[in-house]
């Protein structure tokens, strides 16, 4: 009984300023686009969809960008969250590998979300912004917008891709029951629902439909903004968060990591557990592995292209250069709603470019066996999406098992899956199957990339 188990920070010891990565690459990232001009875009290009604080994140190149006050006291809600060394699963696994987690599961939406909704929440209700109108996959992002939209009095409105919708209940409950509306996507509210379900009425739905139509929504009215969930440099900025508490909470177990591991459907709970190590590392501190798991069932960083593209179905949004599977693809409805996205955040693409991070595909079925043994080892069940991680951190201990050599290893566990037992049921019942994108599809999609001039 002397080991600890858990790494617990004062709250004092909440970090005051968020990590910006762009500081330290070794080079820029590529400029956004304007989508009619192929120029790149300014502040005043975004300001219809964001304040200009946001804006100005988007854009910033300083290293360090403090937490503003009233976002701190929120995140005191439930930050520093704890990080775990999951000693009962080395265990299990016999490996020597010393395994920690970051566990998020712990806010009050159960994800990582909340560290970006609040702060978003928070510069729009400084600007004056009355509405915000987002999408979401699985419901994570949008209950997170939710909780953050009740605690500044602010109106939310969701589009929810409509197989989440429809399989998960609860969590348009919990949106609910924070005061937001959640409405089906493709839906009948916008033009650019309405001209998909005129050509498919029973369209399953995707997120770069419910953006095309949360992104109108935002254009279209005076009173409204627009929010994402993940993606953009300023959500990434502001889920260092995590990644600040696990480099103190590592340095009370007087560890560091070798490897470390996230999950990736737009690239933020990896980014936020992983940037604050990268940093360290190109300022000339110790280099790190890192790996970020995808679903095989859409496969950006392992099977995309690098290239302009655009975030939304509807070609809205600015065009970014990352890894794509092309905006028109339409992943298979598979459990981990919130992976599944055509595109990858263009700062991990950037870092996946420039050889600073890994990528690894996994299908599902094994996801879900690594998430229950973690489950019945370590206690906390995660949500389908965190299996993805618990997987990948599982499989490089086991390599360290092989090789007989003893790493630090670290993952995100991004949040819990209280939400997502239908998907549990359905592994269990044997009704989970490992699916596979349509390769004519995703050659479709690609093909159908914007020819952009070279900038
Ligand atoms: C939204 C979500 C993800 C995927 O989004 P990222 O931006 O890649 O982090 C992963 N896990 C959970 C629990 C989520 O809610």
């Amino acid at each position: 009984m002397t080991e600890p188990t858990k790494y617990l920070l004062d709250e004092s010891r909440l970090p005051k300023y968020w990590y910006n990565i762009a500081a330290d690459l070794p080079v820029p990232l590529p400029p956004v686009l304007h989508p009619g001009t192929y120029q790149p875009v300014g502040p005043a290009d975004l300001e219809p969809l964001f304040p200009l604080a946001l804006i100005q994140q988007e854009m910033a190149t300083e290293r360090e960008i403090e937490i503003p006050t009233p976002v701190r006291e929120i995140y005191r809600l439930w930050r520093p969250s704890p990080l775990y060394r999951a000693r009962r699963l080395e265990q299990a696994l016999g490996t020597p590998a010393r395994i920690y987690y970051k566990y998020e599961g712990v806010s009050p939406a159960g994800s990582h979300k909340p560290n970006t909704a609040v702060a978003q929440a928070f510069y729009n209700k400084e600007a004056g912004v009355k509405r915000i109108a987002t999408e979401t996959g699985a419901g994570q992002w949008g209950s997170s917008l939710a909780f953050a939209g009740s605690l500044f009095d602010m109106e939310i409105q969701v589009f929810m891709v409509r197989v989440s919708y429809q399989q998960k209940p609860y969590r348009r409950a919990l949106m609910e029951t924070y005061g937001a509306t959640c409405t089906a996507s493709p839906s009948m509210e916008t033009a650019a629902g309405r001209a998909i379900l005129a050509k498919r009425p029973e369209h399953p739905g995707s997120l770069g439909i419910a953006i095309s139509e949360a992104v109108e929504v935002a254009v279209q009215r005076s009173d409204t903004h627009y929010a994402l969930g993940s993606v953009l440099n300023h959500v990434l900025l502001h889920q260092t968060v995590v990644g600040l508490e696990a480099l103190a909470q590592l340095e009370l177990a007087d560890d560091y990591p070798d490897v470390i591991v996230g999950c990736t459907g737009g690239g933020s709970n990896f980014a936020g557990i992983a940037c604050p190590f990268l940093g360290e590392q190109l300022r000339g501190g110790r280099p790190v592995r890192v790996i970020a798991i995808e679903p095989a069932a859409c496969p950006s960083l392992t099977r995309g292209q690098y290239a302009y593209d655009f975030g939304d179905t509807a070609h809205l949004t600015p065009l970014t250069k990352m890894y794509t599977l092309g905006s028109s693809f339409t992943p298979p409805g598979f459990h981990a709603g919130g992976l599944r996205y055509h595109g990858m955040a263009p700062l991990v693409s950037h870092l996946k470019t420039l050889n600073l991070i890994e990528a690894r595909a996994y299908h599902q079925l094994s996801c879900f066996e690594a998430g229950v043994q973690f489950a019945r080892v370590e206690g906390i069940l995660p949500a389908p999406e965190a299996n993805h991680a618990i997987r990948g951190a599982i499989d490089e201990a086991l390599r360290c098992k092989e090789e007989g050599i003893s790493r630090c290893i670290l993952f995100n566990l991004c949040g819990h899956g209280h939400f997502d037992m239908q998907a549990y049921m359905d592994y269990f019942a044997g009704k989970l199957t490992d699916q596979s994108y349509d390769e004519s599809e995703l050659a479709m999609a690609l093909a159908g990339l914007p020819s952009v001039p070279a900038v």
